[in-house]
């Protein structure tokens, strides 16, 4: 058939990855497991060593716990000694180990998989439904990611789509996505917000619409603020009150706690529909031989008291966002809710007091991402394709001596983009080699920010013109001049990110801050083979 779409737009979700495909310039979703139009991200090995992808997967998520990987789109592309995957490990019933590249992996079955590995699982079976209910083979893709996912983790969900067999024509920011999804084609001039609440993050975006010229003014959010923590806050409730009335804990119970937590996280949905229920817990522990059940009321009143302030939180970041930009809310012409949790009545009902219209009825919070992305993905090579002008979440700059970061780019930078600087002479002085080791972050600290790679050219190179250049999926590539002009280089990894840390707080223990200075110049011969012979990234 002539216009059959060969490329599909991924939403490659934290709990559901969706696909959706364009036919005659329409997108829609294509129906992934058991007539559902979602597949749950989760990947599992059986107990006789089969791999399951989706419902299948989810299935066994009580049983084999150990096995079941899920909520890996909180790991991918982070280093195993970094903060978040400290953080995330007490959170994860698998384990979670240290891969040779030095990011964090998985193990199932006794066996270690990279993170791009359980995503491509993933991806794979999505490519297989997809040409299975387009009659055709599908070898390229557009994915979405988080709007505050830094480099590596572009390049491991980039990474993930190459091992599932897609070429992988454009990473798209989730919010991008969004504004796609209801801006394509229908020739506006306004300014959005998109209010993205999902189960783990909470991410805001605001783009100018002008026709089909997407531009994203600013951003933010907060990566742990989500339905899991509306979930936690009804499962305190049900905990304390179980204890008030029958001098039970139930919090060392492992299995009553995981049953609570399933029933806590359906009562706050079904309240978005209804405006009481009851959790209903039988024989959820024993005492004295005897069963006791769980029987708590819960109503919509009691369930907006005890999550409130996590909703007035996401308006707080709103503001910042705003403000950063200079934008006031009654500019804002329409807001976007993305994100299950956006579904909350709570939630709507703020938006329209907060910015004094309702949210907008029509785009699909679920499925509004991956549509977008399936637009994108049709439009790409077209005459009139969409134009996205889109904005660098955190910013990225290099560690000082002194333990701080050098800024570079700045956030909300418009990308693509490329800043150039000189290089600096060596941090110690008669070093044969200048070492810049790139951070992205929020923080004036290195310690805080995430270790990108680390740049290594001869000490002769000191004062050349280095770029860092951002293309349009926010991935940073970096040049230095050499004598037959600008010259790739790719970032190579050190040790692991945190002795990088220990090594950079030592030496600025030791050594003043040194002042930065363009000088000297010489011998190109051997520029780019030293640095590719020393380090290979990854
Ligand atoms: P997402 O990551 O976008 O799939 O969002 C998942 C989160 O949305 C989970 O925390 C769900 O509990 C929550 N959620 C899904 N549907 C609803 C609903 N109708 N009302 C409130 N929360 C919901």
């Amino acid at each position: 058939m002539a216009d059959r779409p060969r490329i599909v737009g991924i939403d490659l979700g934290t709990t559901n990855t969706l696909v959706a495909s364009v036919r005659n310039r329409i997108p829609k979703i294509v129906p992934t497991d058991r007539g559902n139009l979602i597949l749950p991200s989760v990947v599992a090995l059986s107990g006789k060593g089969d791999l399951l992808v989706g419902g299948v997967a989810k299935d066994q998520m009580v049983t084999n716990p150990r096995n079941t990987l899920w909520g890996t789109k909180r790991l991918i592309g982070r280093k195993f000694h970094s903060k978040a995957v400290e953080d995330l490990k007490g959170y994860f019933p698998y384990d979670i180990v240290e891969g040779t590249n030095g990011d964090a992996a998985v193990t199932a079955g006794g066996k270690l998989y990279t993170l791009p590995q359980i995503s491509s699982f993933v991806l794979s079976q999505l490519k297989t439904i997809a040409e299975q209910f387009l009659g055709g083979p599908i070898d390229a893709a557009v994915i979405s990611v988080p709007a505050y996912y830094n480099d590596n983790q572009r390049n491991a969900v980039k990474e993930a789509g190459r091992l599932a067999g897609f070429d992988v024509k454009r990473i798209v920011n989730e919010p991008t996505a969004a504004a796609l999804a209801y801006g394509f084609n229908r020739g506006l001039d306004q300014k959005i917000l998109v209010y993205d609440l999902g189960g783990g993050t909470f991410d805001v975006s605001v783009l100018h619409l002008a026709g089909n010229v997407f531009e994203v003014l600013a951003t933010g959010g907060d990566t742990f603020l989500g339905g899991a923590d509306f979930d936690n806050r009804v499962m305190e409730y049900v905990l304390e009150r179980f204890r008030e009335e029958t001098k039970v804990d139930l919090s060392e119970s492992p299995i009553a706690l995981q049953r609570i937590k399933n029933a806590a996280e359906a009562a706050k949905i079904d309240l978005t529909l209804i405006p009481n229920v009851v959790i209903d817990l039988p024989y959820i522990e024993e005492r004295k031989g005897k069963p006791l059940d769980l029987r708590i009321p819960l109503t919509r009143e009691q369930l907006n008291a005890l999550t409130g302030d996590l909703v007035d939180r996401t308006f707080e970041i709103c503001d910042r966002v705003l403000e950063e930009k200079g934008i006031a809310r009654s500019e804002i012409d329409e807001v976007i809710l993305v994100g299950g949790q956006s579904r909350m009545p709570l939630v709507q009902h703020k938006i329209q007091t907060h910015f004094g219209k309702p949210p907008r009825k029509g785009v699909h919070p679920d499925e509004c991402v991956a549509l977008g992305a399936a637009l994108l993905g049709d439009s790409l090579g077209s005459i009139d394709a969409v134009t996205l002008l889109d904005a660098l979440s955190m910013p990225i700059g290099y560690a000082l001596p002194n333990g701080r970061v050098k800024r570079i780019i700045e956030k909300n930078s418009l990308i693509p983009m490329v800043k150039s600087f000189r290089l600096p002479p060596p941090k110690d002085a008669g070093s044969p080699f200048i070492e810049l080791d790139i951070f992205q972050g929020d923080s004036d600290l290195m310690v805080d920010n995430e270790y990108l790679g680390t740049v290594r050219v001869p000490a002769a190179a000191a004062g050349r013109k280095i770029d860092f250049r951002l293309t349009e999926e926010c991935l940073l590539q970096v040049t230095v001049e050499d004598a037959s002009g600008m010259r790739k280089v790719d970032l190579a990894t050190r040790d692991t990110p945190e002795a990088l840390k220990k090594a950079l707080q030592e030496a600025a223990a030791r050594t003043p801050p040194q002042v930065q200075s363009a000088s000297g110049s010489s011998d190109d011969r051997g520029l780019l083979s030293s640095i590719k012979s020393i380090f290979r990234r990854g």
